[in-house]
């Protein structure tokens, strides 16, 4: 009888439970929904009980509705929504509060005082790979511990503990047994020391965050112990925060290997081995998912990819799904000099405007829909194209080849204006799962499930670029004009 190896994917949106055989190759899946809470205007919350609830239950779900009995799962990885932060008591148990989500800028006045401080902010990039950024955990931490009735109290009497998703459900999973991490979640908490691989005490000082608190950090791939799940022990092999998972899932573990994930947003991470390079271009370092010694990542992110095909179906009603914007794209021959810079909450890096909005250009009378819904196309892989170029000045060597993953990847116009527009190859593989399949790897190398990697993209496509260099750089130039013309938009204050 075949062994399984799973994946629990406890997403922004969703937690999951994925099978995968010993060729790779995902066998079941059972998702359930998360629930968003919006308490203010810009603040966003998970409940933690229902973060562990629905992952134990999608994990109940996956195991039935495939008849696969827990004695044939060789055991379990983890990847998780990175930076999303949970704080809870070690006696009772019970969360002090919900879950700070990634996306939530309650921390944000608070963070541009710290950002007068210039010593600071370097001390942070040269230290953590990091910008000061209410994205990142610390300034959540710290808000929970400043705004919950006696909290701090507790917490430096020892009584609390922090985690992202990952470490919240490893210590319910494990009955109290574990307070875990690994480097690629904490590498995202803006307390993590990327060349000393230890939390860092000045910073823990800035932020008053007692280290008592934290959880131990360890390699993404190990076995860790075991966790109980619905009465079955389970060894726990792997654990990485979502982006380092698809980064090794898309098997991009040597220097210089790029991947890009089309979602709602899009997250290019690159491999850089063991060298840890500190962006000139607006870019942040971070750890890489490795079984052993420290290897480091440039990322960048777009924050509207996706995002703009559900603007153009819900706002606009000018599409009525996602999936029929490939063949409106492809029923012009270009976009008839449109551009849409999809600046909607301003622009991340390389060009870090906040204060940059969205703006169409290039409108003629023989503009027409097919046009629109083509240039919003080309933004996607324009935006992710102006930050492979920024990891290419940062390496000082040219990156030839990109692997995608992620909803809108499975647009075939947008895979080979991607491949034109940076006259670079793009391979797509056929599982675009690569977010579980990076914990199911991680996990099946630490138990020797996995001898050898299996070769399970040999169903990808490549898109090979075919655009002529002269139209090329025309398009870009002229995105490059839309781009600085929606810069600095709005009033700064
Ligand atoms: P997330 O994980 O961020 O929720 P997904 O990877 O599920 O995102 O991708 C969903 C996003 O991809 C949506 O924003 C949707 O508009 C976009 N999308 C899905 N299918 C297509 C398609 N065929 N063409 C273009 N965009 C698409």
């Amino acid at each position: 009888m075949s062994q399984y190896i799973i994946a629990f994917d406890q997403g922004t949106t969703s937690s999951r439970t994925i099978v995968f055989d010993e060729n790779a190759q995902q066998i079941a899946s059972a998702a359930l929904e998360i629930t968003q809470i919006y308490p203010q205007s810009g603040w966003v919350e998970h409940d933690p009980q229902e973060i562990l609830t629905t992952q134990i239950q999608s994990y109940a779900n996956c195991l039935q509705q495939s008849k696969i009995d827990a004695s044939h799962i060789a055991g379990l990885g983890i990847t998780n929504q990175r930076e999303t932060t949970v704080v809870w008591d070690k006696k009772t148990g019970e969360p002090v509060y919900n879950a700070i989500v990634w996306q939530c800028r309650r921390t944000a006045p608070y963070v541009e005082e710290l950002k007068a401080d210039n010593k600071l902010s370097s001390y942070i990039q040269k230290n953590t790979g990091l910008v000061l950024d209410a994205y990142f955990s610390a300034t959540k931490i710290k808000w929970i511990l400043d705004n919950v009735d006696g909290a701090r109290e507790k917490a430096e009497r020892g009584d609390l503990l922090f985690g992202t998703t990952d470490s919240w459900l490893i210590w319910n999973l494990s009955e109290k047994a574990l307070h875990i991490t690994d480097y690629t979640n904490a590498s995202r908490t803006l307390l993590f020391n990327i060349h000393t691989l230890d939390w860092d005490d000045h910073l823990l000082e800035i932020f008053s965050i007692p280290r008592n608190m934290l959880p131990q950090v360890h390699p993404s791939s190990k076995v860790y112990g075991n966790l109980r799940i619905q009465g079955n022990t389970l060894p726990l092999a792997g654990i990485a925060g979502d982006q380092q998972s698809a980064l090794f899932g898309q098997r991009c573990v040597q220097y210089g290997d790029v991947k890009n994930t089309y979602g709602t947003g899009c997250f290019v991470l690159m491999h850089t081995g063991t060298t840890c390079i500190e962006s000139k271009n607006g870019l942040i370092t971070t750890l890489a998912a490795t079984d052993g010694e420290a290897q480091y990542v440039l990322e960048g992110s777009v924050f509207i990819a996706g995002a703009i095909i559900q603007w153009l179906r819900d706002e606009l009603k000018l599409i009525a799904s996602a999936s029929e914007t490939e063949s409106i794209a492809q029923s012009v021959e270009d976009s008839n000099g449109v551009f849409l810079v999809p600046a909607f909450v301003g622009l991340g890096s390389p060009h870090w405007d906040m204060f940059a909005r969205g703006s169409l250009f290039g409108l003629t009378r023989g503009s027409n829909r097919a046009h629109i819904v083509r240039a919003a196309l080309e933004s996607i892989a324009l935006q992710s194209n102006d930050l492979i170029n920024a990891m290419e000045q940062d390496l000082s060597r040219s990156i030839d080849a990109i692997h995608v993953d992620g909803g809108a990847s499975k647009n075939n116009f947008l895979m080979q204006f991607q491949a034109d527009i940076g006259n670079r190859h793009v391979h797509r593989p056929a599982n675009q799962e690569t977010t579980a399949l990076g914990a199911a790897l991680l996990a099946g190398i630490a138990l020797s499930y996995f001898t050898t990697i299996p070769d399970f993209q040999k169903s990808s496509r490549t898109f090979v670029p075919t655009m002529q260099e002269s139209n090329r750089t025309k398009i870009i130039s002229q995105w490059h004009k839309a781009v600085e013309r929606s810069k600095n938009w709005i009033e700064q204050n």
